[in-house]
């Protein structure tokens, strides 16, 4: 008999996970956000925008990062006239970017892009809005009604005493209806605070609302890698309530390394998984193997690979089996060996030298046995054996 209250623990999930925040599609170029497709990321360049041969250098740049969207801002006339240029010679999609002036809205959707994110906090009155909602959608273009806690309009500051999740939403909703009563429902909304606290709450509270895709962010999280820590901590609660349909991580500088964050963020909470998961012990004097030394030969020989297995490589006897067996392939070191698990099953015994040929030999494996479990895209959802319950609705 114990002191503690176990009932609980019958009628607890075994396997975690909640189901994704059901979403309409819209498409945005060749993206469709919502519903089941991926999390799209995405991330927004640092030039002026009127510096094409600048714009499209950086914007290649994150495209060979992975980059799936950009945005590039549109504060000037000069910036609308660079768009068509910047998007004839780009593969990704391209977003406009537009704050305070409607105007620059209007030009911008004269010219060949794929979206427009505008802030209704700060585009000055509702019919400048209404300007904007009826030429995006006589344009067939998506757009996002970007929400930020840090220009929310006086009314909602007013109303709620400070600009806190309620106040967001209620603005967000305001819009939104503005923009269903001009017909055009193909929007996409993101609610974004730097105060991790806030933009949480802000996402759960719409994702009871509405059903609109969600552009999720922190934003100015500031100089990685604390930007990167903060990102994650208030990313992660989000995606593992459902919520997000496309991602970007705001650091300071150079936005290239937001690409590997975001895919990083996206695969530990199992929303999106593009490569192996590599389980490895942090090491200490048990250790009966070169851990290290391992583990970066693993990771350069995985270079590339889209597998969505799970590979546990543990330092000794302690955890080594019990995780092992928990993996799809796994290691537990002892006496400068390696005992290899498949499936939770002890499947050889192999010496260090060989542990890395030896992974790969069972991931090549793994790969032809499990062909009917493989993704028929490219980007798995929390595949594998410990997978999260799939995240559509
Ligand atoms: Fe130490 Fe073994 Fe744990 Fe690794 S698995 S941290 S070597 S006890």
């Amino acid at each position: 008999m114990s002191r503690f209250d176990l009932s609980i623990l019958e009628t607890a999930q075994k396997l975690p996970g909640k189901p994704r925040h059901k979403t309409r599609e819209v498409r945005v170029g060749t993206r469709v956000f919502g519903g089941d497709n991926p999390i799209w990321v995405q991330s927004m360049t640092t030039t002026d925008t009127f510096d094409v041969d600048a714009t499209v250098a950086q914007i290649h740049a994150l495209e060979e990062a992975g980059c799936e969207l950009v945005r590039v801002t549109v504060p000037k006339p000069e910036d609308a006239g660079a768009l068509s240029k910047i998007r004839e010679r780009i593969g990704i999609p391209l977003i406009c970017d537009i704050h305070f002036d409607y105007k620059m809205a209007l030009a911008a959707l004269d010219h060949p892009v794929d979206k427009i994110r505008i802030n209704p906090g700060n585009i000055g009155s509702v019919d400048r809005f209404r300007q904007v909602v009826r030429k995006a959608k006589d344009r067939g273009l998506p757009m996002r009604i970007g929400v930020n806690a840090g220009s929310l309009e006086r009314e909602f500051n007013e109303k709620y005493g400070f600009p806190c999740p309620p106040a967001m939403v209620e603005s967000c909703l305001r819009y939104l209806e503005i923009a269903e009563g001009e017909g055009n429902r193909d929007i996409v909304v993101s609610l974004k605070s730097s105060d991790v606290l806030v933009a949480v709450e802000a996402y759960r509270l719409y994702a009871k609302l509405a059903d609109y895709p969600t552009h999720i962010g922190i934003t100015e999280a500031g100089k990685p890698p604390y930007a990167v820590t903060k990102s994650a901590a208030g990313l992660a609660p989000i995606l593992l309530d459902g919520i997000g349909d496309t991602i970007r991580i705001s650091l300071l500088g150079d936005p290239v390394p937001e690409i590997a964050a975001a895919f990083d963020i996206l695969q530990a909470t199992q929303r999106r998984v593009r490569r192996p998961e590599l389980i490895a012990c942090p090491t200490c004097g048990r250790l009966a193997i070169d851990l290290e030394k391992i583990i970066a030969e693993l990771e350069t020989r995985l270079q590339g690979n889209r597998l969505p297995v799970k590979i546990s490589v543990l330092g000794c006897v302690v955890n080594g089996p019990g995780e092992a067996k928990e993996a799809d392939i796994g290691i537990a070191a002892g006496n400068g060996q390696g005992m290899i698990f498949r499936n939770g099953e002890m499947v050889r015994r192999v010496p260090e030298a060989e542990i890395v040929d030896a992974l790969m030999v069972e991931l090549a494996d793994w790969e032809a046995t499990n062909q009917h479990r493989l993704p028929k895209t490219k980007d798995a959802e929390g595949l594998g054996r410990r997978k999260l319950p799939t995240v559509s609705a």
